[in-house]
Parts: structure tokens; C-alpha cells; sequence
């Protein structure tokens, strides 16, 4: 993660790219640190060497995402600290490692921070997201000059970016995967009405992803006013206002006054899940999508869950199959991926990206080395 004789640095200078001067060498980057709930440093570490099958990177865009939010608010258990931060990215490659032939120097990528063993009791069941190599091995400190990507990573699941897509929107690759997966195990049809409760940057990915699969009715329900502005323009047919009133009975009052067919939760609190529990209709699956905090407790009325034949379903994480789809459906053109990245700030501005996300005023922002 860090190497010994790291040192804080307020406003470190950076040199001119080592690509740019044709030959890369190694020397000092820069490298986002959370060091604790709220506290972020930008250490000064070596830059690694690639070893056989690696591929160091040089980021030229690492995305904030809810993930990286909750763990700056109150620690994460898949990121124990002090942690190298960052898991969204794109980046040219500065240096291939021994017997990588797919990508050399100077070659635009875009990946995502783990791949799965392939071998193991998950892997063997087509689960590949619980993969335990993927989880435990997953790589961060992408809010940083450089990354090392391992040897799986790059076999598996790194691509190169094509050069129509900007390396904010080949960024996004990770997130759009976890929203790919999660849609494939909802197993959503054009005809139905999907409920997306949260609106934030993954509800909006869900809504990018419905609206390209031409679901007939895309609802999204949310709070503050500028969210629901975004919501409409990156098309919601309809927006409500969970904090109003009437919410739950314009819900209710969706198909006909079944309720919609499909619900999809991206907050990841407690209210939200039993907002969706209540809201989706008879013979509907929830898609609770948002984790929520360790030790959180979900009651569900057995009654309801049975004799109303609900599927409630939880995805994780992604497969390989996933990042493939993920990545065809950038490529091809998502409408209104580019919309979703709406601020940009550079790395030694780290800490005002997360003031900008706790205030909403964001939905990813773009960390630009
Ligand atoms: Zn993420
Ligand atoms: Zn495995």
C-alpha cells in the first residue's frame, strides 16, 4: 500500500508526465490515504515496479463513489485503515510487466479493482462475485498518480478504453458492472414499471441502465430538489418526492394501482429497505442494491412476504459477465453517462470532493491526478 519513508505532503509538485519524455523511471507519486473515519493524507510513496503480468497505470481519472463515501464517514469493512483510497478509474498504461502481451506503454485502459480465482467453491457455482481472492484481494489507491494492477485484474478484467469514450465515462466501468449484475438477477422485462428508491450517482446508473434496456415505466423517488432534476433529465418518467406526504399513495397508485412490478433500492438505509419492501406490488421482487451499516436489522412481515409471493433479492459485487456487458454497454454509447460525473477536482482537492458528496451538491466527482 505505502512504502516506509512515506511523508505527508500538502501540495505536492508533480513533474512533467514520464510518458510525455517517452521513457518511463520509477520515482515518487502521490497517493490518497484514509487514515481514519473523516481524516484523508496525501502520502508521498514509491512508485511500484510491475512484476510478471502486471501493469502499472498512470490514472488520468479516478471516480468518487457511495462506497468510498460510507467509508470515509465511518470506516468500511472491506477497506481497513490506514487504506490506500480510490476504486473507480482510467488511466494509461506507463509500464507492462514481463509477459503481458495484450497491453504495452502508453496503451488507454480502464478495469476494475478485482477479478475472481476461478477455481474455488463460488467460482465453481457461477457466483463469482463472493469470490473470496476477489473481495480480499481488491485493489485500491486510485486517488493517486499511479496504480499497480495485479496479474488477475489484468487478464480478466481490463480492457482497452476506446478512444470515443473520455476517461471519466471508462471510469465508471466498476459501478455500471455492480448495476449490470444486480439487473440481471432481477431479471427486469421492457413491459414492467421499476420503482428506483434512492437518487443518488447508483440510482441513476440503474436509471441509465433501465431506460437503455427500454423498461416501459421508469419511476424514481428521492429526496432534495436537485436530485429529482437530475433524476428527470437523465429519464425518469416520473420523479416523486419521498419525503412528501402523498408519496406512498402515488406509489400505490402505480400499474393501475398495483404498485410497481419491480423495486430497486439504492439508498442503503434501514428506511429505504422498508420503503421498498412496502411499496413493491404483489407477486414483485425487490432488488435491495444499497448495503447498508454493519449490525443493521431488516424485519419482514412473513405474511406479506408469503401469501403476497415476493422475491427478495440482494445482489453483491459482479462477475466477469458483468464487466464484459458493463463495459459493451459504454462502449456502444450509455446515454447520459457523461451527466452523471458533474464535478471535477484535482487529487490534492481530495477532502473538498467528499465535502461536495456529504452536501449532494455531486453526484460522482471526478478526481483528475
Ligand atoms: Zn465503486
Ligand atoms: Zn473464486
Amino acid at each position: 500500500m505505502s512504502t516506509a519513508g512515506e511523508r505527508v505532503v500538502s501540495a505536492p509538485p508533480r513533474g512533467p508526465s514520464p510518458l510525455a519524455s517517452g521513457t518511463w523511471r520509477a520515482a515518487g507519486m502521490r497517493q490518497a490515504v484514509l487514515v481514519e473515519p473523516g481524516r484523508l493524507e496525501l502520502r508521498e510513496v514509491t512508485v511500484p515496479v510491475p512484476g510478471s503480468g502486471e501493469l502499472l497505470v498512470e490514472v488520468q481519472c479516478a471516480l468518487s463513489c457511495g462506497t468510498d463515501l460510507k467509508a470515509f464517514r465511518r470506516g468500511h469493512p472491506l477497506f481497513p485503515m490506514p487504506a490506500a483510497f480510490g476504486h473507480e478509474f482510467s488511466g494509461v498504461v506507463a509500464k507492462a510487466g514481463d509477459g503481458v502481451e495484450e497491453f504495452r506503454a502508453g496503451d488507454a485502459v480502464m478495469a476494475v479493482p478485482t477479478a475472481p480465482c476461478g477455481s474455488c467453491f463460488f467460482c465453481g457455482r457461477g457466483q463469482e462475485n463472493l469470490c473470496p481472492e476477489a473481495i480480499e484481494r481488491m485493489v485500491t489507491g486510485a486517488y493517486a498518480d499511479y496504480l499497480l494492477l495485479p496479474a488477475r485484474v489484468v487478464k480478466h478484467n481490463t480492457f482497452h478504453k476506446p478512444p470515443e469514450l473520455s476517461f471519466e465515462q471508462a471510469a465508471l466501468l466498476e459501478p455500471l458492472a455492480c448495476v449490470v449484475h444486480a439487473q440481471a438477477m432481477a431479471r427486469r422485462s421492457r413491459a414492467e414499471t421499476v420503482l428506483v428508491i434512492g437518487a443518488g450517482a447508483f440510482g441513476m446508473l440503474h436509471l441509465l441502465v433501465l431506460r437503455h434496456g427500454g423498461v416501459r415505466k421508469i419511476v424514481a423517488a428521492g429526496h432534495g430538489a436537485q436530485r429529482l432534476r437530475w433524476a428527470e433529465e437523465l429519464g425518469a418518467d416520473r420523479v416523486i418526492d419521498a419525503f412528501r406526504e402523498d408519496a406512498a399513495r402515488e406509489i400505490a397508485g402505480l400499474n393501475g394501482g398495483h404498485g410497481p412490478d419491480l423495486v430497486i433500492e439504492c439508498t442503503g438505509q434501514l428506511a429505504g429497505w422498508r420503503d421498498a419492501l412496502a411499496r413493491v406490488r404483489r407477486g414483485g421482487r425487490v432488488v435491495f442494491f444499497g448495503g447498508c451499516a454493519p449490525g443493521t436489522v431488516l424485519d419482514v412481515d412473513t405474511r406479506r412476504m408469503h401469501y403476497d409471493n415476493l422475491s427478495l433479492l440482494a445482489p453483491f459485487h459482479f462477475r466477469r459477465s458483468d464487466v464484459r456487458a458493463a463495459y459493451d454497454l459504454l462502449r456502444c454509447g450509455l446515454d447520459g453517462a457523461q451527466a452523471i460525473i458533474n464535478a471535477r477536482r484535482r487529487l490534492a482537492e481530495l477532502d473538498e470532493v467528499f465535502a461536495l458528496l456529504e452536501r449532494g451538491e455531486a453526484l460522482k466527482c471526478a478526481v483528475i491526478p
